[in-house]
């Protein structure tokens, strides 16, 4: 007979070493580091901050704690280089999504079967143990003639504030960021912009016809033209990784009562992005769009105000870095990684728009902003070794 539920040996994570990547790991999931603009009350970056800044101190790194914004701290940790070697960033956020709806106790990182599970262990907590072992052992022996940059920044999940911070006052000849990616290389993702369209109308009593002007009626003109904009990028030249941009309505209000002609329908809507499709870009096919209703249909008028927008990003696949981390990588995996883009945003952008040619390099795991979340342990130790030689052979 059968038991039940047979029991997989589980084992509480934290008795592990924090020099090894496993056991920082379980004391990274088990510091609570939510984001506070994404749960109101979140715990924000300061305790895990505080942690990674006494563990990387006690190693001999140079410590710098940026905190513009108060309780969302950023640390950039050194070891600066002798001397006429390139600089590489390792680059890994130190917030999470929430904790609520975990299935578990999410702050209790709980190994089996060779994974590890609770929230952030996969993001990306994993790489953030990976990129401090790895920067600690290639550092061991003494600096290398290249700095080596580690960037643990705040707010990732939201804004990433954090990584602009820190580009703010540092920067290197390359970085690697090590958001989860199954240990294959990333070498694109999308872009994003955000777009309001107000349609204007003429507010009117609902007996009067004649003198209202519907912009609620007036804004499903231009939802079915959003429409049609969709279908033809779809149809438009695509990115060999990421395939066409898209454009999709995401939030519309409008109207007051019943008996009253809507002055106002107000439309949000998000494009994504691909190379090669900047925001001004995609700025003037709203506005021809828009231009063309208002030549076509009677009464038709609007305002378009650009919102946060952040560009796509691509990397050389010939560059240095690149070059490094997919060698390494062939050594520990015993084939050449693959080569993937991701649908959506990362720090990348922000790093190759400051001139830093960058990748992304992480864990195998699942379960990133779900119910349950882990990392496979052994694709956390190759990650570690393949960082630990990369930035050993790129600042040598
Ligand atoms: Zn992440």
């Amino acid at each position: 007979m059968v038991p039940e539920t047979a029991a997989a040996p589980e084992t509480s994570a934290t008795a592990e070493s924090a020099v090894t990547p496993t056991g920082l790991l379980a004391r990274l999931v088990a510091i609570d580091s939510v984001n506070p603009d994404l749960v109101p009350g979140g715990a924000g970056e300061s305790a895990i901050a505080d942690y990674c800044g006494g563990w990387l101190a006690a190693r001999g790194f140079e410590l710098h704690r940026l905190e513009q914004h108060p309780g969302r701290p950023s640390l950039v940790a050194l070891v600066r280089g002798t001397g006429g070697g390139r600089a590489l960033m390792l680059n890994g956020h130190l917030d999470t999504v929430s904790l609520a709806g975990y299935d578990g106790d999410p702050l209790e990182p709980r190994i089996r079967d060779g994974r590890m599970h609770g929230r952030g262990t996969f993001d990306m907590k994993g790489g953030l143990a990976a990129m401090m072992v790895a920067a600690a052992r290639a550092t061991a022996d003494g600096p290398l003639r290249g700095d080596v940059v580690l960037a643990l920044v705040a707010d990732e999940e939201h804004a990433s504030f954090g990584t602009e911070e820190v580009l703010e006052s540092f920067t290197a000849d390359a970085a690697v960021v090590v958001e989860p990616s199954h240990l294959e290389v990333t070498l694109a993702h999308k872009g994003f912009a955000w777009f309001d369209v107000e349609i204007v109308g003429r507010a009117a009593h609902g007996s009067r016809p004649e003198l209202g002007v519907d912009a609620i009626a007036k804004a499903g003109h231009f939802l079915v033209a959003l429409e049609d904009l969709g279908r033809r990028l779809a149809k438009g030249p695509a990115h060999p990784l990421l395939g066409t941009g898209t454009v999709h309505a995401s939030v519309i209000r409008g109207g007051e009562e019943p008996s009253t002609y809507p002055a106002h329908c107000r439309i949000t809507l998000e494009r994504r992005t691909v190379p090669g499709e900047h925001a001004d870009r995609v700025e003037q096919e709203l506005t021809s769009l828009l231009d063309h209703l208002t030549a076509t249909v009677p009464d038709f008028a609007y305002r378009l105000t650009r919102g946060l927008h952040r560009e796509p990003f691509e990397a050389d696949p010939q560059a240095p870095v690149v070059r490094t981390l997919t060698h390494h990588a062939t050594l520990a995996l015993g084939h050449p990684p693959v080569v993937r883009a991701e649908p959506f945003w990362t720090d990348c952008a922000l790093l190759d728009r400051a001139g830093i040619p960058c990748l992304l390099f992480g864990v195998d795991g699942a379960g990133a902003h779900a119910a349950t979340e882990y990392v496979d342990l052994a694709s956390l130790d190759l990650l570690t070794d393949v960082l630990t030689a990369t930035v050993r052979d790129f600042c040598c």
